[in-house]
């Protein structure tokens, strides 16, 4: 929907414009307001995909309006500002230009050059539109792994540095959760990469209901996860990690011939401590846990601790 604010203290202009632009069919709808506060109050609440202002008006005049609608412009979202005066002066219209106007228009206005105008600035600021969102969906491709539509290795990275940097200035705890799929090279080699495939997006989607808005949930390798718990501990940890091995324990895929498989994982816990100033510290502690979770039956959850990495309480259930 096109919709178009007209700003205008004169009723019979206001009147011309809205027909010129209707015999153009160039909006969907059209708003009018007849000074400058009402105009600004239009502004904000209709968020308009074009505004043609009268720059002659009592009280807050177009050039007033211009510079408030600059001063609070949404980047995300352009409108273009068409300034309609009667000053002819060059240089005071080469001004409202600088002053952020999209375009000048001479009154009386001619309607073709009215249309002509408004057209051209509704079709440049679609396609600053369309740029601006393709722009955000490659930027949050960048930062995605396709295949499971968790956070990627650049993400986690960038994420994994900040939660570092703010623990060390507020002293907040955090914990890293790193699980890796047992045996799945084995598993890969039986039943081929596109059901290697079908359990990795299986395990992945088993941590969307798991965690809250502020953790951050990510492919770290080829099988490897990781989830990034902010303002948490190691209990906090512990409770998460063994309820996300049990639920993935739950995963079944179906594979060809009418067979269902099932995958288990072995995760490792870091925990924040204030020794810790970079990553790669808490990353080498997780590894050397989840480590430590393999060689003990994989299946199971461990916490990395000073004294070296102190085997969890071993799960019931056996490894597949
Ligand atoms: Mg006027």
């Amino acid at each position: 929907v096109t919709t178009i604010l007209v700003i205008e203290d004169s009723e019979s202009q206001r009147g011309e414009i809205r027909e010129a632009l209707r015999s153009a069919c160039l909006f969907d709808r059209i708003i009018e307001a007849r000074d400058g506060i009402d105009g600004l109050r239009m502004m904000l609440a209709e968020s308009p995909d074009l505004v043609l202002c009268d720059l002659e008006m009592p009280g807050l005049d177009g050039e007033k309006l211009l510079r408030m609608s600059r001063k609070d412009a949404d980047a995300e979202h352009p409108t273009p500002f068409i300034v309609l005066t009667a000053v002819t002066d060059p240089a005071r219209r080469a001004q409202l230009l600088q002053q952020g106007a999209s375009d000048t228009i001479s009154k009386p206005f001619h309607a073709a050059e009215l249309i002509a105008r408004v057209a051209l600035h509704l079709e440049l600021v679609r396609t600053q539109r369309e740029l601006i969102q393709k722009n955000q969906e490659l930027e949050r491709l960048s930062r995605t792994d396709a295949l499971t539509g968790l956070a990627n290795r650049r993400q986690i990275d960038e994420r994994l540095e900040r939660e570092c940097r703010r623990s060390q200035r507020y002293g907040s705890p955090f914990a890293i959760v790193l699980a890796d799929i047992d045996d799945f090279k084995t598993f890969n080699d039986v039943h081929g990469h596109l059901v290697g495939d079908q359990v990795l997006v299986g395990v992945a989607g088993t941590m969307h209901d798991m965690v809250r808005d502020t953790d951050c949930i990510g492919r770290f390798g080829g099988e490897e996860f990781i989830v990034i718990l902010s303002n948490n501990d190691r209990d906090g940890a512990e409770v998460f990690a063994e309820r996300w091995r049990r639920s993935v324990e739950r995963v079944r895929v179906p594979v060809e011939g009418g067979a269902i498989v099932s995958t288990t994982i072995s995760i490792g816990i870091a925990c924040w401590s204030p020794e810790i100033a970079t990553p790669s510290p808490l990353l080498r502690r997780a590894d050397e846990a989840l480590y430590t979770a393999k060689a003990g039956g994989r299946n199971q959850v461990c916490v990395y601790s000073k004294v070296g990495a102190i085997k969890d309480e071993d799960s019931s259930e056996s490894s597949s």
